[in-house]
């Protein structure tokens, strides 16, 4: 990807190729400007490649609109909408998506998913940060995305919720047997979460495989 700027072009991500594990929860660490967050956006269908394709289980979807992607994101400091319940925000992707089954039943589920069942009714202002973080990761998953991405969800947190969020979206993300990517800039944490490892840098892969591989 190579973003056109008024000074010229700018690399996003340089030539680039790489698989990702299935059911399995990735951590994408690099430093800053290394090309994380405009991977994601690839990914997701936000930004389109300047060349190359992405594929989802072997199927091309490089010229596919995002919300045909079925790709859900979880950004830091993810707004929510502001005017919505906790519960309409989550219940807001089912419903755009008309999801089969009942929508009011997913929510409750998701709620439960995320330990916030006693706060459907509350509007985001009314949230603590890590409480917005749970909020959205169960908006995220509502959608039943087939692929789900974070983008360094926990850097805006005190290390206290920080540290009882990153323990309680492992075990999320196992209930939900989603594939997830999360970036984060702390190694730590990436190591000890996931089950694969991508170390980018200069907008490229310089490293991949198991946190005990790559250590
Ligand atoms: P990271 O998430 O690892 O910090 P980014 O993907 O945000 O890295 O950025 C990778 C490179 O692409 C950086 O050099 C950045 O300045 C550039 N970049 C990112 N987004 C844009 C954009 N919309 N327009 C121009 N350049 C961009
Ligand atoms: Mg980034």
């Amino acid at each position: 990807k190579e973003y056109a700027t008024p000074r010229g072009p700018v690399t996003g991500v340089r030539h680039t190729s790489l698989a990702i594990r299935p059911n399995a929860l990735t951590a994408l660490v690099g430093p800053s400007g290394s090309g994380k967050t405009t991977l994601l956006r690839l990914l997701s269908g936000l930004e389109a490649p300047t060349s190359g394709r992405i594929l989802f289980d072997g199927v091309d979807v490089t010229g596919l609109e995002p919300k045909a992607r079925r790709v859900g994101v979880v950004f830091q400091g993810y707004a929510l909408f502001k005017h919505m319940t906790v519960a309409e925000n989550i219940g807001f992707g089912p419903r755009m998506l008309g999801l089969p089954g009942d929508p009011a039943a997913r929510v409750a589920e998701l709620l439960d998913l995320v330990e916030l069942p006693h706060i459907a009714g509350r509007l985001p202002s009314q949230l603590s940060g890590g409480q917005k973080q749970r909020v959205a990761l169960a908006r995220a998953l509502a959608a039943e995305p087939r692929l789900l991405l974070l983008d360094e969800p926990f850097s805006a947190l005190d290390p206290e919720v920080r540290r009882a969020l990153r323990a309680g979206l492992r075990d999320i993300l196992d209930r939900a047997g989603v594939t997830a990517i999360m970036v984060s800039h702390d190694q730590e944490e990436a190591f000890a979460m996931a089950d694969e490892v991508i170390i980018f840098n200069r907008g490229g892969v310089c490293q991949a495989g198991t946190p005990e591989q790559v250590r």
